[in-house]
């Protein structure tokens, strides 16, 4: 493809609204345009890139067994009624009100509703099991806040997956399958991945993992341990116990006036204690029913552990009705002490604290020198806090807090669809089953931007060779000299001969201006042709990634690239 042929709009500004490298070098070297909030054009270069992402994504799903289908992105609400996800995605949902006819009409956020009506229809035996579909197709999520280019939008490209397996050993098969998939697609795209255990909601246990790009463009923390065994979403992570400091003699027990203090900061400072001295006493409405939990004052509930452990449905703090009712007191004024006829869940931390200090149940009071066993006792603990820094893995090993983008999710679904949908099917004994489920989800745009969060310089991306709009840049210098024009179209022509890719820039341009933007739109392999090296009979071969400049006989340099191309593809 020669350049002047073909749409690359390169900025040489940085756009002043994008901050994340990858929006910003994806906007400056022409790979797309943003035409609403959350929604971009794909122009041709960053176009070459996801078709390459979803041919590796197509081959190693149909590697792995996987059958492709095509669910159109519009759906009846009728299907999200049926599990009751209308109501759950809430507003990300985006909803078709405008025409009579489209007013029971969605833009699939994910297809889970639609693969289980369409396996329904069709699948009534264990013989017809396993099966996973999968799709490459367009999702609408109306995201608050679409942001950092492609990283976050409200429309784009997913594969997703389903498989339906007629017991537990079978989907975990399927799920093996489907992990190992997506370590082999990353390792294609050249993406550095970690695969981290995931909050998996109501479902539990290890049934979730995703694949996490570490960058500072991310939204998620994952934590690692020192010593590599053990990576997690914080959402998720397990941690090793508190333990015990040395023992303290007990305080007394004592009653101190806080007016208007409710926080733990403010009241920390009043009392001159450290937040980890204190008692944060949560009180949660579960399903309808009261749960109080206990946290120590430096550490963050995490509501997840919390309901999972009550076996709740909803869990949400209670109204401050609720909360005075139970209390005696204001908000901001509850603790452990006293507190009678409701449940109480202690974060293992908390059991292991001494002379606390925590809330009274009277408005503007607080109680200090508060000891387990003396002033009251603790029924129930779970873990049931957010892991924060000093905190070790369940090995001991230290844990470290990175910052990451999800750029793939594989779920072990169980029967919540099938059961609410009715998908079942009948066992060799003709007994009746709901269908057990998996998904599997990759973004491809998000592939992409975490491809440039991951590789790119000051001067602009560095694209891993398998996933780069082309694999070969050839820089024409010169090129109203015939003999240039003619030996950079030769080359060009005898690499697309061996079926790779070429882009050569053929513009009547300065030669440091070529190689900006040859640098910018980062493809790995450059080629520099000019009448100089001619007259030697030689070329300019360099690496985007870095490395010195080589001289190559002109007449072996297809050859050579031809070589690398062989060894290094995936
Ligand atoms: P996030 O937590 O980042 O919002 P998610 O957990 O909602 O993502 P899934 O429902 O697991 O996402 O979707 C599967 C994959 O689709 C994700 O791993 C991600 O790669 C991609 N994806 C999800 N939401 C978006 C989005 N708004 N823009 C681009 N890609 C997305
Ligand atoms: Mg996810």
């Amino acid at each position: 493809m020669k350049w002047t042929r073909f749409l690359i709009p390169t900025l040489k500004e940085t756009p002043a609204d994008a901050v994340v490298p990858s929006h910003r070098l994806m906007l400056r070297a022409g790979l797309m345009r943003q035409v609403a909030a959350g929604a971009y054009a794909y122009l041709p270069l960053g176009h070459r890139t996801l078709r390459k992402i979803e041919q590796i994504v197509r081959e190693e799903m149909n590697r792995a067994g996987a059958v492709e289908l095509h669910m159109p992105a519009m759906q009846p609400l009728e299907l999200w009624q049926e599990t009751n996800r209308d109501e759950a995605m809430g507003p990300t949902l985006v909803r078709l009100a405008d025409k009579p006819f489209r007013r029971n009409t969605v833009l699939g956020p994910t297809h889970e509703e639609v693969v289980t009506d369409i396996v329904r229809a069709y699948v009534s035996s264990y013989k017809q099991l396993p099966i996973t579909l999968y799709q490459i197709q367009t999702k609408f999520r109306d995201e608050e806040r679409p942001k950092s280019g492609v990283l976050r939008t409200r429309e784009f490209l997913m594969k997703d997956a389903y498989s339906f397996n007629p017991d537990k050993a079978s989907l975990d098969a399927s799920y093996e399958e489907m992990y190992a998939a997506y370590c082999r697609i990353y390792e294609r795209c050249g993406l550095p991945y970690i695969a981290v255990e995931a909050e998996s909601g109501p479902i539990g246990g290890d049934a979730s993992h995703e694949f996490m790009v570490v960058t500072d463009a991310g939204e998620d923390w994952l934590v690692r341990s020192q010593d590599g065994s053990y990576a997690a979403n914080v959402e998720r992570a397990d941690f090793a116990s508190v333990e015990k400091a040395a023992e303290a003699a007990p305080a007394e027990l004592k009653e101190v006036h806080t007016p208007h203090l409710s926080t733990i900061e403010q009241v920390s400072a009043f009392l001159k204690c450290r937040p980890a001295d204190m008692i944060k006493t949560l009180i949660y409405d579960a399903d309808g029913t009261v749960v109080v939990a206990l946290v120590r004052g430096d550490h963050e509930i995490n509501e997840s552990r919390l309901r999972r452990h009550v076996g709740a449905n909803a869990l949400a703090l209670a109204a401050p009705a609720t909360i005075e009712k139970v209390t005696g007191a204001a908000v901001g004024f509850a603790g452990p002490v006293g507190l009678k006829g409701v449940r109480i869940v202690a974060d293992q931390a908390v059991t292991v604290m001494q002379n606390a200090v925590t809330g009274a149940n009277k408005t503007d009071y607080h109680l200090t020198g508060v000891n387990i066993g003396r002033d009251f006792e603790i029924a129930e603990t779970a873990t049931i806090r957010f892991a924060v820094e000093g905190d070790k893995a369940p090995n001991g090993s230290p844990l470290d807090f990175e910052k990451c983008i999800e750029v793939g999710h594989v779920f072990k679904l169980g029967t919540k669809y099938s059961a609410a949908m009715k998908a079942n099917f009948l066992d060799e004994n003709g007994k009746n089953h709901p269908i057990i489920m998996g998904c599997y989800g990759i973004g491809l745009n998000r592939i992409m931007a975490a491809a440039i969060e991951a590789g790119h310089d000051e001067n602009g991306i560095i694209w891993p060779l398998n996933i780069a709009p082309y694999t070969v840049a050839i820089v024409a210098l010169d090129v109203r000299e015939a003999e240039v024009m003619s030996a950079a179209e030769q080359i060009h022509d005898a690499l697309e001969a061996q079926g790779i890719d070429v882009l050569l820039d053929d513009r009547d341009a300065r030669p440091g201006f070529k190689f900006k933007d040859a640098d910018l739109i980062g493809i790995p392999l450059r080629i520099t042709i000019g009448k100089r090296g001619l007259g030697e009979g030689i070329v300019e071969f360099k690496r985007r990634s870095g490395g010195d400049v080589e001289k190559i006989p002109v007449e072996q340099v297809a050859q050579h690239i031809a070589d690398i191309v062989t060894q290094e593809r995936k």
